[in-house]
């Protein structure tokens, strides 16, 4: 007779605990996941899936422009934020039943509570005051947005776990940061017709991706008619009659409708009793864990945003899954956190995989770079004032490709493609043999000598 009640327990039922709990029970281990929140975790209930519907929605008004240079009349328009909120909350609702319902087929089951950790193998379920002896305990807890830095008035700004539930849009709304979850709000607020400031601490967006895309982001933002307070910071926020009168650091006071604050997100560490098993998080409250996910504690794993590696669903369940192969399947899998294409979706979007140019001086000292910025052939109709930029950067020595950015229409779309070449170790000239597929944007991937 074992000792434990089931072999995996799981805090935390998002991207990378589900996975890990899924797999884990196929292996035939006995899988218990507990979720406070709803089954899905932030990328579906409020992260990757609602902010990419957004991203569509805002998307339509050039279409609407665009139509007419193609002689579609298209009329009066109107946006109308609650059914956009309504629409896509039917849609999050139906995707969580989608992953509890793969939980229950996998023979996992969920627990509708917090969880804590007493020790090594014993989880406590707040809502019922039940202890639970596991073999294995895996945190994927993730992570939540914060409101900081802590300023004057800095509780009148809302995160993006808020911004899918406002009652209506925005007339204006200021959005502080220069990271993923700013530019892509920025660019969605900006279409759908809010006017839209866009203060950051440094002199660009993005910091971290090449110098060139992040340029022409700016610039394309800058065209949009999106706002830039760079080289700024918020001092602090007072509510007035006439909305949120936000301080600037210039000594500045703009009014907005909203605050949006994307200053970056902290792992769900705090009250998880991980000091009852002897587990001591990071600086930033992240779990340190081994190639594995393995924590200093044998039977405590953690896996995605908990763990601050690269805080990508994807990853999460790529290392839920190499955990679950690893302890219960028999195959040690080691997650390569190297090679990872991703895509910011703001509009126009960005796609990169491998490194910048300054990262790939500094690590391979001779390379070659190509460049081509050109208008969409849809634009010399429609008019449209986006323009595509994009950029190889290649190994001199070994004539491999190892950065690939572009900033265009569908740039998440052809990263994809390009980060399977990539990962190959696709050359130049391997890019170069390739026939191009024409008329399309992504040929002068293939076409840039
Ligand atoms: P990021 O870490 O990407 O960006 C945080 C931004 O806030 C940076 O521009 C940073 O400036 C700024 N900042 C941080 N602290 C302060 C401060 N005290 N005062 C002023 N500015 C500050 O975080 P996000 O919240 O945008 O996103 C979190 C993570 O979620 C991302 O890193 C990404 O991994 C993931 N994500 C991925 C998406 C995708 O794949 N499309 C979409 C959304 C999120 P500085 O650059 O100077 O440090």
């Amino acid at each position: 007779m074992s000792s434990f009640d089931v072999d995996l327990f799981v805090i935390g039922g998002g991207s990378g605990g589900v996975r890990a709990a899924r797999i884990a029970a196929s292996y035939g281990a006995k899988v218990m996941v507990a979720e406070e929140y709803r089954v899905g975790g932030t990328c579906v209930i409020r992260g990757c899936v609602p902010k990419k519907l957004m991203v569509y929605a805002s998307r339509f008004a050039d279409d609407f422009h665009d139509a007419e240079g193609f002689g579609w009349s298209v009329g009066e328009t109107r946006f109308d934020w609650t059914t956009l909120i309504r629409n896509m909350d039917r849609e999050i609702g139906r995707l969580e039943g989608i992953y509890r319902a793969n939980l229950e087929k996998a023979g996992v089951e969920i627990v509708d509570s917090r969880a804590v950790i007493e020790d090594a193998h014993t989880v406590q379920v707040l809502k019922t005051g039940e202890r639970i002896r596991a073999r294995y305990i895996l945190v994927a807890v993730g992570a939540h947005p914060t409101l900081e830095p802590v300023i004057p008035g800095g509780e009148l700004g809302i995160t993006s776990n808020e911004v899918f539930h406002l009652e209506s849009l925005p007339k204006r709304i200021l959005v502080v940061g220069g990271g993923y979850i700013a530019v892509e709000f920025a660019g969605v607020f900006a279409g759908l017709g809010s006017e839209v400031t866009l203060l950051h601490r440094g002199d660009k967006l993005l910091r971290g991706f090449d110098e060139d895309v992040r340029d022409a982001l700016g610039e394309a933002y800058a065209q949009r008619g999106i706002k830039l307070a760079l080289g700024t910071t918020l001092r602090s926020m007072e509510k007035t009659p006439g909305g949120i009168a936000a301080t600037l650091s210039d000594g500045s006071v703009l009014t907005a409708d909203q605050v949006l604050v994307a200053t970056g997100r902290r792992p769900n560490t705090k009250g998880l009793g991980l000091e009852n098993a002897g587990i001591a998080v990071d600086e930033v409250g992240a779990i340190p864990v081994d190639g594995y996910s393995q924590t200093l504690v044998p039977s405590i794993y953690a896996v995605g945003d908990v763990t601050n590696r690269a805080n990508l669903t994807p990853i999460a369940i790529r290392e839920g899954h190499a955990f679950a192969d690893t302890v219960f399947g028999g195959k040690e899998t080691i997650v390569d956190h190297d090679l990872i294409p991703t895509a910011v979706f703001s509009t126009p979007e960005i796609g990169v995989i491998g490194c910048g140019e300054a990262a790939a001086r500094a690590i391979y000292g001779d390379i070659d770079v190509y460049k081509t910025a050109f208008r969409p052939m849809k634009a010399t109709l429609s008019g449209g004032k986006d323009r595509v930029f994009m950029k190889l950067i290649v190994e001199k020595a070994s004539d491999k490709v190892v950065g690939v950015h572009i900033m265009g229409h569908d740039a998440g779309e052809m990263i994809q493609l390009a980060g399977v070449a990539v990962t190959m170790g696709a050359t130049k000239a391997d890019f170069d043999r390739t026939v191009a597929v024409h008329p399309t944007a992504a040929e002068e991937l293939v076409t840039m000598r």
